[in-house]
């Protein structure tokens, strides 16, 4: 018995960490930074360390209790029933419990190019087929992040996958542009806005659209205005909240779509101890604003101060134009600032940089301006 053939699906890399750079070069890993897989500058909240720390003896329990404490933690956060909250092992988790939950055999999805690469994969593994819209730039000059992009392409995909905002880019659907893709897709089709990086950006969450929502400004048909059942909404624990290596994310999902998540996920979606510390995490205010506040400042730093075209982001990145992507990472690497080259996302001519501390922003600027200079 061989496993099935899975010749044609994209291989998952995960960014390299310091460790593995470090010992290939045979330096010391105190001499770099990683500004590559848009992690916090500031590691962990402490209080969600505290509780790491406290519950390690109690691993032996299923996490049960916990996650239904985290679920309604985070429906009365987001003021939806808890059934609306799919936790699950990361964002990723959750785009298979979407992907289980939406895809039969053959049906397609429609997902961003340049985009992240788990959507595609994600579906594959659901023998779901991948289409793509493409966002690259427009006249503008910034990436078409746009209700039209995303329509012209649009040919009755079961999942179309937004980002906002966008990894590589940082650039951002507006709400309404949203609402425009959703208005325009057909009822089957289930509309994903993924926002990993929601907390960086003041535009509203599209959880907007799975509420009942007032017509402020008297604008729109009161119709348009009902709870809607085809946009679900991804949140993650790993950028903002510092918990990538928990492995911590969910899906917010229309209330009629509550019910299927017993029928996708696995048995324990997500650790206990992730359940403990990503309670701690979420009642940590101070920590996730002190997180966002930085990475304004270091993406404005960054685009002020590198002599190298960049894109408005609203992340906790930043794209920016270096030329040759590979050499441009690779002599950063050999100065001790690990950033992403930007090839594997089809932009070969990019590096994405996360924001770091204030110490570390500088040193990325200063170190990207002399390699440019070479
Ligand atoms: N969506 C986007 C756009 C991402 O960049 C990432 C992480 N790189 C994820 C989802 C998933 O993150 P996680 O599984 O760590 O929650």
């Amino acid at each position: 018995m061989r496993p099935r053939d899975l010749s044609d699906h994209v291989e998952y890399r995960a960014g390299r960490g310091i460790e593995e750079v470090a010992r290939e070069l045979g330096r010391d890993p105190e001499e770099f930074v990683k500004l590559a897989s848009n992690e916090n500058m500031f590691g962990p909240s402490p209080a969600a360390v505290e509780t790491i720390e406290a519950s390690a003896s109690e691993v032996h329990h299923y996490p049960t209790a916990d996650q239904q404490d985290l679920t309604a933690a985070l429906a009365e956060a987001w003021d939806v029933a808890s059934e609306q909250v799919w936790l699950a092992n990361g964002g990723d988790g959750a785009l298979d419990y979407l992907s289980r939950a939406a895809l039969e055999p053959g049906d397609a999805v429609l997902v961003p190019d340049p985009g992240f690469a788990y959507y595609g994969m994600s579906a594959r593994f659901h023998h779901g087929e991948v289409r793509e819209y493409d966002v690259s730039p427009g006249d503008d000059g910034g990436f078409a992040l746009t209700a039209e992009r995303v329509l012209d392409a649009y040919d009755g995909e079961r999942i179309v996958y937004l980002t906002s905002p966008h990894n590589p880019s940082g650039g951002r659907f507006t709400l309404d542009a949203i609402e425009a893709i959703a208005d325009g897709t057909r009822e089957e089709t289930l509309v994903v806005v993924d926002e990993a990086y929601g907390e960086f950006t003041e535009a509203p969450s599209a959880l907007e659209l799975l509420r009942d929502r007032a017509d402020v400004d008297g604008s729109h048909p009161a119709a348009s205005h009902a709870p809607r059942d085809d946009v679900a909404v991804l949140r993650t624990f790993s950028k903002a909240y510092g918990l990538a290596g928990l492995r911590l994310g969910y899906a917010l999902v229309p209330e009629a779509w509550g019910d299927a998540y017993a029928r996708v996920n696995t048995p324990f979606a997500t650790s206990f101890i992730a359940c403990r510390a990503g309670l701690a995490a979420l009642d940590d205010v101070a920590h996730v604003e002190q997180t966002v506040e930085t990475a304004r400042w270091s993406r404005e730093y960054m685009a002020e101060h590198l002599n190298a075209p960049t894109y408005e982001s609203h992340a906790n990145f930043l794209l920016v134009e270096v030329g040759d992507a590979s050499a441009v990472a690779e002599a950063m690497q050999e100065r001790g600032v690990i950033v992403r080259d930007c090839s594997s996302f089809g932009l070969p001519g990019c590096v994405r940089i996360t924001c770091g501390t204030e110490a570390e922003t500088e040193r990325a600027v200063r170190e990207l301006n002399e390699v440019l200079a070479e």
